[in-house]
């Protein structure tokens, strides 16, 4: 997997997008960076955005 060409996506609490740099897995695995709890939250649930809810 190539990283540093996409962009993450999770769907937070309130339905909206929140997006990070995929290297935001290295900034994790090497550097002990943590995103914010939001965005973990995002990832860790399989959570759909508003717009697929309301369709
Ligand atoms: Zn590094």
């Amino acid at each position: 997997m190539a990283l540093g060409r996409a962009e993450i996506r999770v769907v937070g609490r309130n339905g909206a997008w929140l997006a990070a740099p995929d290297l935001i897995y290295h900034y994790v695995e090497a550097h002990g960076y943590l995103p914010p709890d939001a965005f973990i939250d995002g990832v860790m649930s399989d959570r759909l955005p508003d717009e697929v809810h309301n369709q």
